[in-house]
């Protein structure tokens, strides 16, 4: 995996190609000595540096693919890690100037080199995020575990905006007294849009004149001066011409500020940083809010829009992006009502019950149970108005234990705050028991997988690694759910998933962290580990087997597992070692994921922290 690359010892990180060539260097003359490096113009890509012949020949590593990622040289052969280039190449040379012999590994305590936009990446994301949703503390963390991928692409693909040297969309004639204003240093640069098709200019001082290099985006997106070196970003491409001249008259030396600055944008810095750049850039990632706003998705904020927070001006930023292998098409959970809780306002008073007379249901049924139905509502808060789910008890039913047990899932759901948990918005005693509960309008994951057998294997492990948070919540609050099951995951859009249905779920104590049933009832047995169905205990262990099954349903779209077989047969089956197979077409890193969910013994499994981490770590990597 290329997030494994940090633990090669040699490889170097972020360092340019006169660093590689020094390091190879000084380490002797070899035939064959190799070193591996990050790409500095793809994102996501290596470079591979050999010596042959008392020369250094360097390679590009691209990224290549959507679903499965795989790694190549430029025209070669593709190989699922860049580790397996090089060990590709140490047996063939296939096109390289000789065989990979010995790794040139870097000296004594030097760490891969982290480069400047990796530096600025993190405080980016962060003030993003919290401008953009308003959000704080754990809710912060979990955007940003949860869309990584995504921010990542949208902040390196658009952070230029309101770099001091990108002015935008203005003629030649327009920027030539720009560069002539002021200091006239050789070097003096600035990047102009040309058209709104994603060509810009390079417009660069030379000996008192203006020099134009037009900046020119191929088929998939990559940015170059004609016969250039290709980059995925202008920040890529301004770091690289600032350090080595590569067909220019001259390097880059200072950007020409923008007149006016940073007009319109905030008045402080967002951040006291002495980097010159990010300031300018954290300000871009703001400015960059102002320009999203497109057509409204389902499932998304809508009509009523929160007062508090201008979360509701992302709907999407699929306009803002050059192509389609760029960032996310997709909505982000963040952009929903139901990210934070109701009550994250302080102006919302909290409280367990609702009052009747600010509750409207609507006609039409979410769905039901033997409880009753579930319906659609709408709740008037102080400050908004909520779409709701609303569960309501049924009245000819007199059976106490009914009632019981859903006043017991309220009382779990009360407990209960994560963005990937549907959280309880009160309890309302009225004409009926009612629970009102936050809307995931796209209802259960397996119905809605059936339902489209196109969603991508990326959509899918978004959605598998979301819940993996909400489990790993659950666990660390010392919950178990106990009917964990594709049908009990609601979707609020096709890129955000909660976890549902507490009516089994229980607290269990700390010290002994499981709970034990005093018999056997109604279960859903095929989702049930060994020790649930032979000791009747419980636990966070016992719901990492029912989530290998949920994945299992997951990537065979919403089948059932253990097809046509009866409860019997399926414990026989476990008890003798046999698993389900692999749905079709699921990625190996995730059936071998299910098969640890599904170890025999308890103690032996995997909890939800080390599974989510494994879900993190595979979505991360196959998400351009
Ligand atoms: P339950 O008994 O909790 O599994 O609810 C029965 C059905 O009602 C579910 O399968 C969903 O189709 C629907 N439902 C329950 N809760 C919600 C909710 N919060 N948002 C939307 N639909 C829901």
């Amino acid at each position: 995996m290329a997030d494994n690359v940090n633990s090669l010892p040699f490889f170097y990180g972020n360092i340019t190609r006169e660093e590689a060539e020094d390091y190879l260097r000084q380490a002797g003359t070899i035939n064959g000595l190799y070193l591996l490096r990050q790409s500095r113009n793809y994102l996501g890509g290596f470079a591979l540096s050999v010596q042959h012949s008392g020369r250094c020949y360097h390679y590009t590593i691209e990224r290549e693919g959507n679903q499965t990622q795989t790694y190549a040289i430029a025209g070669g052969k593709s190989h699922r890690s860049p580790e397996n280039v090089i060990d590709y190449h140490a047996q063939e040379t296939d096109g390289l100037v000789c065989l990979l012999k010995k790794p040139c590994n870097r000296p004594k305590n030097m760490l891969p080199k982290v480069g400047p936009f990796e530096d600025l990446k993190e405080k980016l994301i962060r003030e993003y995020v919290k401008q953009t949703w308003n959000l704080q503390g754990a809710a912060l963390e979990q955007a940003i575990i949860s869309q990584r991928p995504q921010l990542e692409k949208l902040i390196a693909t658009t952070a230029h905006e309101r770099m001091p040297w990108f002015h935008g969309l203005i003629t030649r004639e327009d920027s030539e007294p720009r560069l002539q204003r002021g200091s006239r240093t050789n070097g003096k640069f600035l990047i102009r849009q040309r058209d709104q098709s994603g060509s810009y200019a390079l417009c660069l001082l030379h000996e008192g004149q203006v020099m134009h290099y037009r900046i020119d985006r191929d088929g998939s997106g990559k940015l170059s001066i004609p016969d250039g070196k290709k980059f995925d970003t202008l920040w890529q491409l301004v770091e690289h011409y600032s350090y080595k001249p590569d067909g220019l008259l001259r390097v880059l030396t200072d950007p020409c500020p923008r007149p006016g600055g940073d007009a319109g944008q905030t008045e402080r810095p967002l951040l006291s940083t002495d980097h010159p750049g990010l300031n300018s850039a954290i300000q871009s990632a703001a400015g960059i809010l102002h320009k999203l706003r497109t057509v409204p998705i389902p499932g998304l904020k809508k009509g009523r829009p929160s007062q508090r927070s201008p979360r509701n001006d992302l709907n999407t930023y699929e306009t803002k992006l050059p192509n389609n292998q760029a960032a996310g098409k997709e909505a982000m959970p963040m952009s929903t009502e139901v990210f934070e809780s109701p009550y994250a306002d302080p102006d919302e008073l909290r409280s367990a019950t609702v009052d009747r007379d600010h509750l409207m249901l609507e006609d039409g049924e979410l769905g039901s149970g033997n409880f009753g139905t579930v319906m659609k509502g709408i709740y008037k808060m102080r400050k908004t108005e909520k779409q709701v789910a609303v569960k309501i008890l049924k009245n000819d039913d007199n059976n106490l234990s009914v009632r019981e047990e859903m006043l017991r899932e309220a009382n779990v759901m009360q407990q209960l705050d994560n963005p990937y948990i549907v959280r309880m918005i009160g309890i309302c005693e009225a004409e009926n028991l009612m629970l009102v509960m936050e809307l995931a309008e796209l209802g259960p994951l397996n119905k809605f997988l059936q339902r489209h057998k196109q969603t991508s294997i990326k959509n899918l492990t978004e959605l598998v690694h979301q819940v993996a948070m909400g489990m790993k919540y659950l666990e660390e609050h010392n919950f178990v759910h106990r009917d964990l099951a594709a049908r009990n995951v609601l979707l609020v859009t096709q890129h955000y998933a909660k976890i549902s249905d507490f009516g089994l779920s229980k607290a269990v104590a700390e010290e002994q962290n499981y709970y034990k049933a005093k018999g056997h009832g109604k279960w859903p047995v095929k989702w049930y580990a060994p020790e649930c169905i032979n000791y009747f205990k419980f636990s966070s262990k016992s719901d990492v087997w029912s989530f290998g099954v949920l994945m299992w349903e997951a990537y065979s779209y919403g089948q059932k597992p253990y097809k046509g077989m009866k409860g019997n047969d399926v414990m026989q089956m476990i008890e003798s070692g046999q698993r389900m197979d692999t749905p079709l077409n699921c990625p190996p890193e995730m059936y071998d994921l299910m098969r640890n969910c599904w170890t025999y013994k308890a103690d032996e499994r995997p909890g939800f922290s080390v599974v989510e981490m494994r879900l993190r770590d595979y979505y991360y990597d196959i998400s351009q």
